[in-house]
């Protein structure tokens, strides 16, 4: 049956997407939410006229490099928005790579099915505010328990995951940090990430936080983790 995903991008190696293994990534676009701060506006706002590539014939090119590469990341915008997800990790798995989503987890119901049928290997979950900042943040009007549900359905599940957080100046301040720490407190790994004005059209006017500033928001989430990674 043809996979109706679209992709908008691709890349043949990568050493960091996929911690510990040799990936490729996927991009598809769109995006329910509107962060403000977005790096990836283009994909959120203008996707329709990009070009497409088939999914059926990006896997026929994965399929040499099996053993060469060890996994496949799919990014976007918001891979739960695209029923042909399912089916495209299915093929994937069967094919022998281990898989990585990047998500919102706004969509429980979909992480829910992916969970159930062992479609993901690794989770990285994007964090944009704390729980009861998300509509405001977001620009979305995320419903109610859907992020707490999906974050127990990924803590709860055997699949590795990560939870990122990008802290954006004007947008979040330390009693954010402390919040999402709390509301995540026991999860095994947190990536802080430095926000990168270059990258986001619509904030690019900020003065993104130094180095000592990022490793304050570090230290703060620290207790709450098996592990804090602060990308600079
Ligand atoms: S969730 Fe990610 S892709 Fe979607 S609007 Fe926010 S920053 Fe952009």
């Amino acid at each position: 049956m043809r996979i109706d995903l679209p992709i908008v991008g691709y890349r043949m190696l990568s050493l960091s997407d996929y911690p510990g293994c040799l990936s490729a990534s996927v991009t598809v676009p769109g995006c329910n939410f509107r962060c403000p701060f977005c790096p990836k506006l283009d994909l959120v706002h203008h996707h329709i006229p990009m070009p497409k590539t088939p999914p059926d014939g990006l896997l026929e090119v994965l399929w040499p490099r099996l053993g060469f590469l060890d996994a496949v990341s799919v990014t976007g915008g918001e891979p739960l928005l695209h029923r042909g997800l399912p089916p495209f990790l299915e093929d994937l798995r069967r094919m022998g790579f281990r898989t990585k989503l990047d998500t919102n987890a706004s969509r429980p119901g979909m992480l829910r099915h992916l969970v159930d049928r062992g479609l993901v290997d690794y989770f990285s979950v994007r964090i944009v505010a704390p729980l009861d900042r998300y509509t405001e943040v977001a620009r979305y009007k995320v419903k109610p328990g859907a992020m707490e549900q999906s974050i127990q359905i990924i803590r709860r599940s055997k699949v590795q995951y990560e939870f990122t957080f990008t802290p954006v100046p004007g947008f979040h301040d330390h009693d954010d940090m402390l919040a999402i720490a709390s509301t995540l407190a026991g999860s095994r790994r947190m990536v802080i990430r430095s926000f990168k004005p270059d990258e986001a059209e619509e904030c690019g006017d900020l003065e993104p936080f130094s180095v000592s500033e990022l490793d304050q928001y570090g230290d703060l989430a620290a207790p709450y983790f098996g592990e804090v990674l602060v990308e600079h």
